[in-house]
């Protein structure tokens, strides 16, 4: 973890959030090549869930939440962890984080009987701070796309199975926020609710399962590295029939990267209103404020349902760790020499081209570079950064550790010789010379074989 922690600072990945100031516990920020990587991870998910399939919406909803939702769906209650206080030292824990009774920070046994912690963040909207502007920051996103059921149904026509996807911020007061961004108390989620007819969950919810763990190879995960828990009742959210964890060989541990819960009809139970005729599982609570009729009709059967709910939900940060973790190599050169090299699928590589002057300064070698440059901004890939810093060996390194796919050398060759450029591949290190016309037409071949 220590070497990702420092390649992350390092090439602009993620800092600590309000570093100048000491730092905020539990808060990162991404810099400018994290925020490629964690758009282009965002970016795949949307386009394998909303655009290449044709039964799933997409949302997105406000952070800002109203106390009726959260008290509705539950959270109000259950939404809390275990907390034990050390009376030694003062520190607070998570008591599943606490191993044979004993602080983790001073060895102390002097620990308090755990006591629930609710982890949602409240806030108040306008000049007021009384009952009537009390919020909370939403703790996921799901109750948004809940929420805006009836919405989107009424203004999409849809019919079950349908879903509706959404990428957006979520905030959790953790106790003990930790293991770099892997557990923090603001992150961003990408969840899915697949609405289903009741009787067709369980096999649904199997079907997501498995297409999530083929998307999660299509990022480049190992599959020897992600295992499957089928979470114990006992362990299971207040709204779960049933819950696969996908977990992910993280330095800290085999520990979850996303959740796939049948949340039945759970949560558009409870914030439907309750004079209907609707059948609801007995574990739906009752007495809701809402005037919504969260249902769908089954014309098969004459009637009005509500559906069940299959929701696979995964953190962007637990997403790009995993991908770090997974993609960075040292590899032996040979004779003493190493080279660190981050093995990003190309479509997730934060630069996905970097053209490089052989000499720097050189107004003909930089006016083709530019030039070059633009050919291939045109090819739609992504981002193509210029770099004049004329050392090519540096330059190569640099690139290797960023994971920048492709490396373009404009030399005297290109602007004085056959015109050719060189094409460096980061994972073979070969080197190929092609036309200068022609090379942008290779990258986006390159780009588009994935
Ligand atoms: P954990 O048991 O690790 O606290 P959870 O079971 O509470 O996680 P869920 O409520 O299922 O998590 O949330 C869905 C997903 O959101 C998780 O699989 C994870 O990827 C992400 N997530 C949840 N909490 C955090 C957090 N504090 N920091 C980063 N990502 C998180």
């Amino acid at each position: 973890m220590d070497q990702i922690v420092s390649l992350c600072k390092r090439r602009g990945f993620v800092f600590q959030s309000g570093e100048i100031y000491g730092g905020i516990q539990g808060a990162y920020d991404f810099g400018p090549l994290g925020v490629e990587l964690k758009n282009n991870l965002k970016a795949a998910w949307w386009r394998s869930l909303v655009h290449e399939r044709d039964d799933i919406e997409g949302l997105d909803a406000s952070i800002l939440t109203h106390r009726e939702v959260l008290r509705h769906s539950g959270h109000e209650e259950t939404f809390t962890d275990p907390l034990v206080d050390c009376r030694a030292c003062k520190s607070r824990f998570r008591a599943d984080h606490i191993e044979d009774g004993i602080c983790p920070n001073c060895g102390s046994t002097e620990l308090t009987p755990p006591r629930p912690f609710n982890l949602m963040f409240k806030t108040n909207m306008g000049p007021v701070e009384d009952a009537s502007s009390f919020a909370y920051l939403r703790p996921e996103t799901a109750q948004g796309i809940f929420t805006n059921f009836k919405n989107v149904l009424d203004s999409t026509s849809r019919r079950l199975p349908f879903g509706i996807a959404q990428i957006g911020k979520a905030f959790r007061n953790e106790v003990t926020p930790r293991n770099f961004i892997f557990r923090v108390r603001e992150f961003e989620q990408m969840e899915l609710e697949y609405f289903v007819a009741k009787g067709t969950d369980e096999d649904w919810h199997q079907q997501w399962l498995d297409l999530r763990l083929d998307w999660w190879r299509a990022q480049g995960l190992d599959r020897d590295h992600l295992t499957v828990l089928d979470v114990p009742k006992s362990d299971l959210s207040h709204y779960s029939k049933r819950t696969f964890d996908i977990l992910y060989r993280f330095p800290h541990g085999d520990e979850e990267l996303e959740g796939i819960a049948n949340r039945t009809d759970f949560d558009l139970g409870s914030h439907s209103k309750r004079n209907t005729d609707l059948e609801l599982d007995a574990h739906v609570r009752a007495n809701t404020k809402s005037n919504a009729q969260l249902r769908v009709r089954i014309e098969a059967e004459n009637k009005w349902a509500v559906p069940y709910v299959i929701e696979p939900s995964m953190g962007v940060e637990r997403g790009v760790l995993a991908i770090l973790v997974e993609s960075l190599d040292s590899e032996d050169l040979g004779n003493g020499n190493s080279r660190t090299v981050l093995r990003l699928k190309p479509h997730l590589a934060p630069i996905k081209v970097a053209v490089l002057p052989l000499k720097r300064n050189h107004e003909g070698i930089m006016q083709t570079a530019r030039t070059l440059r633009r050919e291939l901004m045109a090819t739609g890939v992504g981002r193509i950064f210029l770099e004049d810093t004329g050392n090519i060996g540096k330059g190569y390194r640099r690139h290797d550790e960023v994971g920048t796919p492709l490396v373009i050398t404009v030399d005297f060759e290109t602007i004085e010789g056959d015109g050719s450029v060189t094409l460096r591949d980061r994972d073979t290190m070969a080197q190929k010379r092609y036309a200068k016309d022609d090379v942008a037409e290779v990258v986006r071949d390159y780009y588009r074989s994935g």
